[in-house]
């Protein structure tokens, strides 16, 4: 399972919509034509297109344009766009000089920072802007998911009242054993069922075997510190190389994490934009054991170094295995 967190940078600022989607999502919908992948999930972040509407300034109608051509583009080659919210663009500021935007107030970063009425609307609007953009080309389809902003989805109960009025039925934002205490962004995931696919229904950690929601966790590679010595030398060449994230923006301080489990080993998210030449044989290891693979990944974050890496991934696992990458056919006995 391939997802996206299709969004700008959250921090002072932006980044350019060029740089951080729309120029690194069309080469990965080249990449995914070629082996012939259907079923990706975008996660936009909404909150970002609600701004530019109400913007008053003709870039941002040609940016607003520009996300709404490309997602109207995923739709069409079969891929999945469903809402991603990140709150504190609503107290984003517009700079006029170079058409980006300051995100560091983040004193509203996370859903629950809303209240009940606030979190109400902006999930409502998010669910009707992507309607408005996908509806014309696919008249039926279905926003069923979602993943939150930050990775923020506790308390669910916030969530609640949100999913039920859109009919949303699948979470993706659930990271075993991954925990970030701060208040601005947390999440606390250490007790996490062991499973991969798990219905739940008042907690995404509760796995409730009636429950009404689906939880698809995105998957953790244990990293042995070897792995993780190895990796920083080839990074450090990499960097010299010149290969950067194709973004062009600063991310926000929310972004640290607290998580280090244990020293010999630690845990990541399996991600394009982690994968080097060092954590490519962890990877295939990872798909040979295991049935469910769940990719996090962020357009802004990668550099071609990862796509030249993540086609030997996929060249290595598409002439391997026979795969499964749309949710919905992914079985909950994972
Ligand atoms: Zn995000």
């Amino acid at each position: 399972m391939f997802t996206f967190d299709y969004e700008l940078f959250l921090g002072k600022r932006s980044g350019s919509v060029q740089k951080c989607c729309i120029e690194p999502t069309s080469i990965l919908i080249k990449i995914f034509d070629e082996f012939k992948i259907k079923n990706a999930i975008f996660f936009v972040d909404t909150t970002y297109l609600l701004r530019l509407k109400e913007n008053n300034d003709s870039r941002s109608t040609a940016d607003f344009i520009a996300v709404s051509n490309q997602i109207q583009e995923l739709i069409k080659k079969g891929h999945y766009v469903f809402p991603h919210i990140h709150p504190h663009w609503l107290d984003a500021n517009y700079l006029k000089e170079n058409n980006q935007w300051d995100l560091y107030n983040n004193s509203r970063y996370r859903f629950s920072h809303l209240n009940e009425l606030e979190r109400m609307e902006l999930f409502k609007k998010s669910v009707e802007v992507l309607q408005e953009i996908i509806i014309p080309i696919a008249p039926q389809y279905k926003i069923d998911s979602y993943r939150a902003g930050g990775w923020c989805i506790q308390p669910f109960a916030d969530f609640m009242p949100s999913f039920e009025e859109h009919k949303i039925v699948n979470d993706f934002s659930v990271m075993r054993s991954k925990v970030n205490t701060s208040d601005i962004q947390f999440y606390d995931f250490r007790n996490a069922p062991y499973k991969n696919i798990y219905t739940f229904e008042n907690d995404p950690l509760v796995e409730s075997k009636n429950g009404r929601y689906k939880e698809y966790s995105i998957s953790i590679l244990n990293i042995s510190s070897l792995n993780q010595f190895l990796n920083k030398l080839l990074l450090a060449v990499i960097w010299r190389l010149k290969y950067r994230s194709m973004g062009d923006g600063v991310g926000s301080v929310a972004s640290a994490e607290t998580a280090v489990i244990n020293e010999k080993e630690i845990k990541e998210m399996v991600s394009m934009e982690l994968l080097t030449d060092v954590r490519l044989p962890l990877y295939l290891k990872y798909i040979k054991k295991n049935e469910y693979m769940h990719f996090i990944s962020h357009p802004k974050m990668l550099s071609h170094y990862n796509l030249v890496v993540f086609r030997k991934f996929l060249a290595k696992f598409t002439s391997r295995y026979e795969f499964e990458t749309d949710y919905k056919k992914m079985l909950e006995s994972l």
